[in-house]
């Protein structure tokens, strides 16, 4: 299919799939081989990005995904709150 290829956000990885955008290209889902799956909105990807913490929430979003734990839209709010407390939630 005509699947997308862009960088990861949270990791960095360069060329993971985007399964979906939502609201215009605004809220993109990511398909990416550390992470997992998760969506994000563009508001987020820049605190994604800025932050140091990225191997943390690489973290924390792939063990949801491999549990099989469904992973609630990164908001700006949610991306701080893991980025706090990363061993819990
Ligand atoms: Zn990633």
């Amino acid at each position: 299919m005509n699947n997308k290829l862009q960088q990861c956000p949270i990791c960095s990885l360069e060329n993971q799939k985007i399964l979906a955008e939502r609201d215009h290209g605004d809220k993109v889902t990511y398909d990416c081989l550390r992470c997992g799956r998760y969506t994000i909105p563009q508001a987020a990807e820049t605190i994604a990005k800025q932050k140091e913490k990225s191997a943390e929430l690489s973290g924390w979003l792939r063990e949801r995904n491999l549990l099989g734990i469904e992973i609630p839209m990164l908001t700006p709010s949610f991306l701080e709150d893991v980025i706090k407390k990363p061993t819990q939630l």
